[in-house]
Parts: structure tokens; sequence; C-alpha cells
């Protein structure tokens, strides 16, 4: 039994981590000893998408390095503010696939719930970069939303997604997690989040007892890009949710300029098992207005996943699809 008090002990641990993350491009730029010329751009990209970076994930970039594949992901550069054709605001067609309020339901007998809009890190190239949060963050937000869960009689599984969920607090995650407990056609739970990853303290004993008791089949999908983003840290946290039966899964983003090349890719997968975790998809990136300089060409994405195939072992192959507004299932790209 976690008592009130360790409980909150250990969400103060991150939460106040949580609230040191930078959030000002100078104060970046200067940790990082970075050209100071990139201020002026970064400034500019950050005013339609701040910037925000844990200490945790800024200790795991190089300084002084402007093409750090770790830094390209946060850094936000004058390249957002170009128009690009093709590239808008809702690349997926989440608004249009919006079940209620919260809700995104898009494939058969899944329901995806915007559960916050608020993350730990801002990914330059995220496909919810305008996504109109507004209250997706409150108390009343979630009821209405699980009142609409109720309903769907069809959905059995159930997708927490974001922003990021691991963002709420374990009070709210707890009562979230019990209402879904009591929704009878409820059999699987998923949980899409990048939090561990750029603050590992995140996984408390709480949290994997909140994971391990519910009665769901639970996995947690990870996103993670780059070899160097799976810290030691991180290590003994994973460990423990698997060994609380929890499923360990990871989505990359193929990123120019960040794993746009096999060695990466395949050392990666290798990093993610070596870390309890399966490789599960490599997306291409969505066309979101602001991330047309991370696209990778399509030729060049599977002559990429040809070479990992041939490197690796199949159950270190992800699955390299796209997303297509209106499709029934993500598209496979590749074989
Ligand atoms: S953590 Fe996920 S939801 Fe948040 S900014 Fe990054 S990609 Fe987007």
């Amino acid at each position: 039994m976690i008592t009130p008090t360790v409980l909150d002990a250990e969400s103060d641990r991150w939460q106040r981590e949580l609230a040191q993350a930078i959030g000002d491009p100078e104060a970046l730029i200067e940790l990082l000893d970075l050209p100071k010329a990139l201020l002026p751009e970064a400034r500019a990209a950050a005013r339609d998408f701040p910037l925000r970076v844990t200490r945790h994930y800024l200790g795991l970039i190089r300084p002084g390095d402007p093409d750090d594949a770790l830094l390209r992901q946060v850094l936000p550069l004058g390249a957002e503010c170009r128009p690009t054709p093709g590239y808008v605001n809702d690349p997926v067609g989440d608004l249009a696939a919006r079940a209620g309020s919260g809700i995104v339901h898009k494939y058969h007998g899944r329901a995806l719930l915007i559960t916050t809009g608020a993350c730990a890190i801002h990914c330059r190239y995220c496909f919810r970069r305008h996504y109109p949060y507004g209250e997706d963050n409150s108390i009343r937000h979630h009821e209405t939303m699980l009142q609409q869960l109720r309903g769907m009689t069809d959905v059995s599984e159930v997708i927490l997604s974001g922003g990021d969920p691991l963002s709420l607090s374990d009070r709210r995650l707890q009562r979230l997690l019990e209402a879904l407990a009591s929704i009878p056609h409820l059999e699987r739970l998923r949980i899409h989040t990048r939090l561990p990853v750029v603050l590992p303290e995140r996984i408390t004993p709480h949290l994997v007892k909140q994971l391990a008791t519910r009665r769901f089949a639970t996995s947690l999908v990870l996103h993670v890009n780059h070899p160097r983003e799976l810290s030691d840290a991180l290590r003994p946290g994973l460990w423990r949710l698997r060994a609380a039966g929890v499923t360990l899964l990871n989505q990359s983003v193929l990123l120019r300029g960040v794993n746009d090349s096999a060695e990466t890719l395949c050392h990666l997968s290798e990093a993610l098992f070596d870390h309890g975790i399966l490789p599960y998809y490599l997306h291409l990136l969505d066309p979101v207005a602001g991330a047309a300089h991370f696209e990778v060409a399509e030729t060049n994405a599977i002559a990429l996943h040809e070479a990992m195939r041939a490197r690796l072992p199949g159950y270190l192959l992800p699955r390299l699809v796209r997303e297509v507004p209106g499709d029934s299932a993500k598209r496979p790209v590749h074989r």
C-alpha cells in the first residue's frame, strides 16, 4: 500500500524537475554553448510553438554542436516559419475523426483520448503542434470524455494520448484509470508517451503499481527516435514496468538530420531491445506545418528500411508506415 505521503514525495520529485524545463531559447543556446546567431530565428519559431526541453534531455545533447541529432528535435529554427505546400495544421485528420470531446476514433475497436495538451518536451516535428487542445486538461473534460466512452460499446482498446498522458499528476491519472477500469467493454489499455524518455523519474513505484494492478492488458508505447535518448537512468524504471507485466513498445519518426541513416536506425533497434522495448513503428513524417525540413523522401525511407532488414533479426525491424487521413489503419510503406 502506497501512503499519500509517499505518493506526494514521488510526485514532487518529477513534477519539480518538470517545472524546471527550459522554455527560453536564449537559455538553451547559452547552456549548450551554441552560436548566438541562432537566437533570432529560435525566438521567432518559438512564438508559434514554444521551446520546451527537460534538464535530463538537455544533458543528453552534445554541447557546441548545432547539428546534434537530439538538439535538432527541440531547437526552434527559422525553417519552421516558412510555409511549404502540402504541410498543414492537421496532417492526420484528427479533427475530422473526433467522436466527441477529446476522443479521436479512427480505427475499429480503438479510441484515442486526448487527456491533456501538456508535454515535458516540445518536439519540433510534432503532428499535433497546432492541435486546439483548449480545456483538454480539465477535470470536467475528462468526465465528459469518460461519459461518451461508456456509450461506445464497440471500443475494446483505449489509448491515452495528448499531449503526453504521463504529464498528468499521479492523482489525476489514478482517477482516470479507475474510471476506465469501471467501463465493462474495455479490455486493453495503451499509453502513448515520451515522458519517461525525457524525464526518467516519471516511472515512479506508484505509476508502476497503477499500471500493474489494473484489470487491463496494458502496453506503454514509448517514443524514442535516436539511440542516445536511451539513457542508463531510464533502464531501472523500464525493467520495473516489464516485471509488472506491462508490454513496452516503441514508435519512432524518421527525421532528416536525426535518424536518417541505416546505422543509427539499426543501433536504435538494438538499444531498444537492450532496454526491454520492442520496435513497433517507424513513421514517415506527418506533413505538419513547420516541420518540412525534417522530411525524408519515401524512396530514401524504403532504402533505409531495406538496409535495416538486411542487418537486423525480424523482431527488431519496426514496420515502416505512414498515416493517411481517412484510412482504416496505418498504411504500410514497405513490406
Ligand atoms: S511528446 Fe509527443 S505529443 Fe508531445 S510534442 Fe513530442 S511528439 Fe508531440
